[in-house]
């Protein structure tokens, strides 16, 4: 056995991301203990710039110990309780998770479904409230990462309210990438992933509750189904003033990684990121479109930092011209998922992956894999 040095990779797919060099030197410096007064300074730190990178007053945000799906699975846990109704907009792979979560949970799951590829429509939202007066929560993915979809958060959230529900959000992939106002919005559950928009490896999951939220979990007539989500002992460590208990170890150097990644954001801006994945997808989009590929989404709903294309028809093996892209020009792009397996790439313009050198990689890069593939596929 040998140390393991990966290939240097350019990453376009559906995240990870690529990750900056400040990122990687920051997670590299010496581990310290998880109680020791000096991380525990930097984890408020981390508290204040999430709330900022959130657009967020709210005192309960902190970054879970683990990747995105615990995010997910942590708001569902705390905010479920048995026999609740909860209503799951489901238009990409992301919603069908959260309608798992809350049967697992012992919640009752009311689905409105729209086609893959297209947002949530309001209207049906609405007409499910009118059908389940009692629904408790309306839960949806704002940025669908399996179809390069943005659904309309606003006016969703203004829709639980009116029917006196709480709003549960995925922004695994909005979060830094677009815009997203958790106060203003009136969202009171949210959860993301460090991987994507933030630019940092996988494996941390920030989250945010309202206070109307912590109140209904403060209220639970069960015990948390899952004792490392339950918000009530996570609290104990990450809002213990002064007297923080332990609860679990946590991944200090990954901690430390997501801090010098959202300093970054921080410097930058959170609008002018915002500003940056649209004109970056602009670039891109033009390029794509020059190669023959087509957007599977229509152009007022796309995601700039996800974007899903067909392939011409030239391309009849798709793996086949991922497969060199990879080998050949040391670039991943994302596969089809779920419904649209086989049928389209994604390719992803996150974070630090959202810049004109990556753009010029992966125009070059895609044209010249599907010219080769194309021929060799033509001979053999
Ligand atoms: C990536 C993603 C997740 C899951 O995050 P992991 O870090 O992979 O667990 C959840 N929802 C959406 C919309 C995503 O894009």
């Amino acid at each position: 056995m040998q140390s393991f040095h990966p290939p240097k990779r350019t990453l376009m797919g559906p995240g990870p991301s690529d990750v900056p060099r400040r990122v990687l030197q920051a997670l590299a410096r010496p581990t310290i203990g998880h109680l020791d007064p000096a991380f525990v300074g930097m984890m408020d730190e981390v508290k204040i710039m999430l709330r900022q990178a959130f657009c967020t007053d709210n005192a309960l945000t902190f970054p879970i110990s683990a990747p995105g799906s615990a995010g997910m699975e942590c708001c569902f846990a705390n905010l479920v309780e048995p026999d609740d109704e909860v209503i799951i907009c489901i238009n990409g792979v992301f919603g069908g998770r959260m309608k798992e979560n809350v049967e697992r949970m012992g919640g009752i799951a009311h689905v409105v479904e729209d086609a893959w590829g297209t947002p949530v429509d309001p209207n049906k939202v609405r007409a499910a409230f009118v059908q389940h007066p009692k629904a408790k929560i309306l839960a949806f993915v704002h940025a669908e990462t399996s179809t390069g979809v943005r659904s309309d958060a606003k006016t969703l959230c203004a829709i639980a309210r009116e029917f006196g529900a709480l709003s549960l959000v995925d922004a695994v992939t909005s979060l830094g990438g677009i815009e997203l106002q958790v106060d203003a919005w009136g969202i009171d559950a949210i959860y993301s992933g460090s991987q994507k928009c933030l630019s940092c490896p996988p494996g941390l999951s920030p989250v945010s509750f309202s206070k109307r939220a912590a109140e209904v979990i403060a209220s639970r007539t069960h015990k948390v189904r899952s004792w490392f989500l339950d918000l009530s002992l996570v609290m104990a460590y990450w809002q213990g003033d002064g007297a923080r208990t332990y609860h679990h170890t946590a991944p200090v150097n990954a901690m430390v990684g997501l801090h010098e990644g959202l300093i970054m954001l921080h410097e930058e801006g959170l609008q002018n990121a915002w500003v940056r994945h649209g004109l970056m997808h602009e670039h891109l989009k033009a390029g794509l479109e020059n190669l023959g590929l087509r957007f599977v989404v229509e152009e007022q709903y796309r995601l700039p930092q996800l974007n899903a294309v067909q392939f011409p028809a030239s391309v009849q093996d798709e793996a086949k011209v991922r497969r060199h892209l990879l080998e050949q020009h040391n670039l991943e792009i994302g596969a089809g998922l779920g419904a649209l397996a086989g049928k389209v790439w994604r390719i992803g313009l996150m974070g630090a992956s959202a810049c004109e050198e990556n753009i010029e990689i992966c125009l070059s890069a895609l044209e010249a894999s599907i010219k080769q593939c194309g021929q060799t596929t033509a001979i053999d």
